[in-house]
């Protein structure tokens, strides 16, 4: 079953002993578990070990920091996708009692186990589409930080969970949020839904001077800490445009419902607003251990570690409309979500290879929306792709963008 807008069954008409961890621990498997989410995710692990057990640990090319991992956690299964990273492990690196499997098709294979009782896709980019389509191909429970699975192929990958009876849920904090809220009413009944955003570090700064902004500057976010590609994202407002076109699937939501608006503390993470008028918002500091959590306990909640709002100190909530002369990829945003078809894959793998180009210093900050725009504009559009389609659309906007830049 998919993530859809159904207000799920009331966990405390539940049982009573529903609150009390169930007799096994789930088995997660974490793919991208030494990114940011994937730390965030074995701490919430950590602190609940009679409810979650890691069986698979994944990564790339961190090696050291994921064998630390294993030392620490000892799941069943650590994956390193990246085999020229595996060469350079050594016997005995890896401990009694965990095997090492080697690339993405192992790890396609091993999400599918049937000790895998939850699978957090952490993987960054395109690369994380995979994984999370065999996971959802054998009926698993995903909870979904990677945003780009459902911006590149929404549609396909809502009616694959559908098929196989797999279930999505949000790990994104945005859409963390609006999950919660929905649980309030019946999708007839919600009218608008509006993901904040922080604004991200140039959210005050002058037009002129956003050509000049540096990968230092633009990677000091100022409210979370977060990968690399996401924090540009952010700075891009980039990240709000992928977040609309993802609720655009995840929740079933037409274009005209979704809605942005620049909340700098981010402290409400989204709201929703139903037919009469009444808004519901999710608030808790920004912390993204609340959310996998919730992804990884739903429909159920307990104590965990993120941090809480403290209400005997001043808290002050603002709200401002976003900007869509210094930040045009709001737009984009509302553009791949209304038209669907190929704009999301197209629009994804344009932004996912610009940033690249603007971290290794061969692109100035605001060509990456402008590049964007040109490639999704000049892209051939399907409404209905296939994943071979999608595919090829994401390898000829990588290109688009690298002829850009040398013309
Ligand atoms: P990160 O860069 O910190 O970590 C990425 C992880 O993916 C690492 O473990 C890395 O080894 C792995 N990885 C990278 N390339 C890979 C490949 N080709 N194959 C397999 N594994 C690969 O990223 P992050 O900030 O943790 O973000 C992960 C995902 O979660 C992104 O899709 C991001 O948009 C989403 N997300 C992150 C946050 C956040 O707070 N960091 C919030 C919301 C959503
Ligand atoms: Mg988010």
């Amino acid at each position: 079953m998919a993530a859809t807008p159904t207000p799920p069954a009331d966990p405390a008409s539940e049982s009573p002993t529903s609150s009390l961890p169930s007799a096994a621990p789930l088995g997660v498997a974490v793919l991208g578990s030494t990114g940011s989410i994937g730390t965030s995710t074995l701490e919430v692990i950590g602190a609940s070990q009679e409810r979650f057990r890691p069986h698979l640990l994944a990564a790339h090319r961190s090696v050291g920091a994921l064998l630390d991992q294993v030392r620490l956690h000892r799941p069943t299964w650590v994956v390193v996708t990246d085999p020229q990273a595996a060469a350079g492990i050594g016997a005995g690196a890896i401990p009694a009692g965990t095997r090492l499997a080697v690339g993405p098709e192992a790890l396609d294979d091993l999400v599918r186990a049937p000790e895998v009782d939850r699978v957090v896709s952490a993987i960054v980019g395109a690369a994380g589409l995979r994984s999370t389509w065999a996971a959802l191909d054998a009926g698993k429970t995903v909870a979904l930080a990677n945003k780009e699975t459902l911006v590149m192929a929404g549609p396909l990958v809502m009616r694959l969970a559908a098929e196989r009876g797999a279930t999505l849920l949000p790990v994104d904090s945005e859409h963390s949020a609006i999950h919660q809220a929905l649980r309030s009413g019946t999708p007839d009944e919600v009218t608008r839904v509006i993901l904040t955003a922080s604004g991200g570090p140039f959210r005050t700064r002058p037009r002129e001077s956003l050509p000049d902004v540096t990968p230092a500057e633009a990677l000091r976010h100022p409210t979370w800490s977060m990968g690399p590609k996401i924090t540009i994202d952010s700075a891009t407002m980039m990240n709000k445009a992928l977040e609309l076109i993802e609720a655009r699937w995840l929740f079933d939501l037409p274009g005209e419902k979704l809605a942005v608006v620049v909340h700098p503390q981010s402290v409400v993470h989204s709201m929703v607003e139903f037919a009469d008028g009444s808004v519901l918002a999710q608030l808790s500091p920004p912390d993204m251990k609340l959310p996998i959590q919730y992804a990884l306990s739903h429909p159920r909640r307990h104590a965990g570690p993120a941090r809480r709002l403290d209400f005997r100190e001043c808290l002050r909530l603002d709200f401002e409309p976003p900007d869509p002369v210094r930040f045009p990829a709001i737009r984009l945003g509302h553009e791949a979500a209304a038209r669907g078809g190929t704009c999301g894959a197209v629009l994804n793998a344009a932004n996912e290879e610009a940033v690249g180009r603007f971290l290794a210093g061969e692109m100035r900050f605001t060509d990456i929306a402008e590049v964007c725009a040109r490639v999704l504009d000049g892209h051939a559009y399907q409404a209905d792709p296939s994943l071979d389609d999608i595919r090829r659309l994401d390898a000829w906007a990588r290109q688009e963008v690298v002829r850009w830049k040398c013309a």
